[in-house]
């Protein structure tokens, strides 16, 4: 079947189109989305500021992959630059690039959206069928094969007598060829690439690629389409080529950052300025251990062991919670985990092999002193995020450097360091305890990024404080929804994917009921 895709960079003249229903992304709500409406009987048009890569571009080299597939060349920064975002840009989106752990949102994190921000539908019972629905779509199941970096995790942990288990994964025929942060080369991970976008693509979906949504067409408190900006080859530069899309119904869902830009740039109604609030980014932390025996991290599932036993230890609203899992990155993020230089960079390059990583996710947006950052616009109208590092996320980066490296030192650690230019290798967990709990924590000289950013988008049943209803509709729009990460209330405690492929096959199927079509059987749910 021939499939209608258009490359903004080759348009040699404007181009309008029409459809029932524009998604501006092709990531994890955009592309559930446009599966579910296409096998539904809409023309979808699907707009994707990234590039239609596939398994044949993935070469594995490390820094070109990342300035392909990564907004902002996998560099974005918070505005003091204190703390690094990464997010794919490709068709697929993040999915494209995710170390594809699969999890389920915790019942704690359901239950305190229902009771706080009155979402309908979001219990653990009701979520249920939705994670189930979608672990079947992406052959989700758990993944027991775990390399040494996580077997080293499972070991302390069982040492200290935490909880901790395998993680699910949605991958097929997967080798372990460790890599998944630069695509699959093998088409094993059933990211978006590979399941939901071509099934869309199959259904008449129309896919737009190099065009960057540039602002919604709003007229009063209806959407009539959108405008969009073709990029070049490299997706850096305008080439002065517009496109205009027509339909009755807007989705979207370029993920948190993006999406409350893309409705700031077309002054979407936002009396009660919710737009781009409560961005949250579950900041990851990180410990570096040298261990006696080889490690090779960068080889077999990145991630596959987690431990939560500090994601609810104070309570839900109380202090900050954090989660962790084990890191296999390729040697330039490896040695990226320490701003350093010189002998000391010579020294970490040449223990490479034997480095385990640890990293702990702070869950944010729980509790009052922990409000997240608020994404404005740059002066190219792109989004940018303010994420100031409060008390709370300190008290966090400084419990979880303690938790990671007693659990490495119980896993048999020579040295232990947290990814921070004040600390220095310890070689005892006394040492370390002592040193951690006195150690300066200030931007930039603590090494935080985030790959899960959610929130800017919040929903909620009341429009003073959130953006869009429990079924993602825009509170102040008639006929524009938001379906992906930036629609979270909070940050998830866990490995978001999952939570958003559930959330958007609830929505999508929500949307093509309300708009009197049927729902494709093996998305029917109760
Ligand atoms: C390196 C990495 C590893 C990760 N590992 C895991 C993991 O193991 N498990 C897990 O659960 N989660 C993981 N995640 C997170 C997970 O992939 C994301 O949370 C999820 O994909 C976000 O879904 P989304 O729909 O909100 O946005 P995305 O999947 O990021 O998709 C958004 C898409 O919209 C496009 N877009 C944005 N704005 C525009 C515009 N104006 N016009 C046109 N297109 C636009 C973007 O180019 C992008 O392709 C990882 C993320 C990264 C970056």
């Amino acid at each position: 079947m021939t499939h209608e895709i258009y490359t903004g960079s080759r348009l040699e003249a404007d181009l309008t189109l029409a459809g029932d229903v524009v998604i501006v992304g092709t990531g994890a709500g955009g592309g559930v989305c446009a599966e579910i409406l296409a096998r539904s009987g809409f023309r979808v048009v699907m707009v994707e500021e990234g590039a239609y890569w596939t398994a044949r571009d993935f070469t594995l080299r490390e820094v070109p992959s990342f300035a392909r597939f990564y907004f902002e060349g996998g560099v974005r920064q918070t505005k003091d630059k204190g703390i690094g975002v990464m997010q794919g840009r490709a068709v697929g989106g993040s999915t494209t690039v995710n170390w594809t752990s699969s999890v389920r949102t915790p019942s704690q994190t359901l239950r305190y959206w229902t009771d706080t921000y009155g979402l309908k539908g979001f219990t653990p019972e009701a979520m249920a069928p939705w994670f189930e629905v979608m672990e079947q779509r992406l052959n989700v199941h758990p993944w027991t094969a775990h390399n040494e970096n996580n077997a080293l995790l499972a070991r302390g942990a069982a040492t200290l007598g935490w909880r901790y288990e395998a993680l699910p994964r949605n991958v097929k025929d997967c080798p372990g060829l460790g890599y998944c942060g630069l695509g699959c080369p093998i088409d094993a991970k059933q990211s978006m690439l590979v399941t939901t976008i071509p099934t869309a693509l199959d259904h008449g979906a129309v896919l737009l690629t190099r065009v960057r949504a540039d602002q919604v067409d709003i007229r009063g408190d209806r959407v009539f389409g959108i405008t969009g900006v073709a990029l070049d080859d490299r997706g850096v530069r305008l080439t002065g080529r517009r496109v205009r899309i027509d339909a009755p119904f807007v989705i979207v869902a370029g993920a948190a950052i993006n999406s409350p830009a893309l409705l700031l740039r077309s002054n979407a109604p936002d009396p009660y300025a919710r737009l781009g609030k409560r961005t949250f980014l579950q900041i990851h932390n990180y410990s570096i251990a040298i261990m006696p025996e080889l490690v090779d991290a960068y080889v077999g599932a990145p991630q596959s062991v987690h431990s939560d036993q500090f994601l609810w230890r104070d309570g839900v609203t109380g202090r900050a919670g954090y989660h962790i899992e084990a890191v296999g990155t390729q040697p330039a993020g490896t040695m990226n985990f320490r701003k350093s230089i010189g002998p000391e960079l010579a020294q970490a390059a040449s223990q490479y092999r034997r480095t385990h990583i640890l990293v702990s996710q702070i869950r944010d947006g729980f509790s009052e002193a922990s409000p997240g950052g608020t994404v404005t616009l740059r002066s190219d109208r792109r989004g940018l995020l303010d994420y100031p590092i409060t008390e709370y996320i300190r008290d966090g980066i400084r419990s979880s450097y303690l938790s990671m490296a007693e659990c490495q030192f119980a896993a048999g650690a020579a040295t232990v360091m947290p990814a921070n230019m004040d600390a220095q290798p310890y070689t005892t967990w006394a040492e370390a305890r002592a040193a951690i709990a006195s150690l300066s924590l200030r931007s930039p000289n603590t090494v935080v990024n985030s790959t899960h950013p959610l929130g800017g988008c919040a929903m909620g049943e009341d429009p003073h404080v959130s953006v869009v209803n429990s079924d993602g509709w825009y509170h102040h729009l008639r006929n524009l929804a938001v379906i992906d990460g930036s629609t979270f209330p909070t940050s998830v405690g866990v490995n978001p994917g999952l939570s958003i492929y559930a959330l958007a096959a609830r929505q999508a199927t929500t949307l093509v009921a309300a708009l009197g079509r049927t729902v494709p059987e093996e998305y029917r749910v109760g």
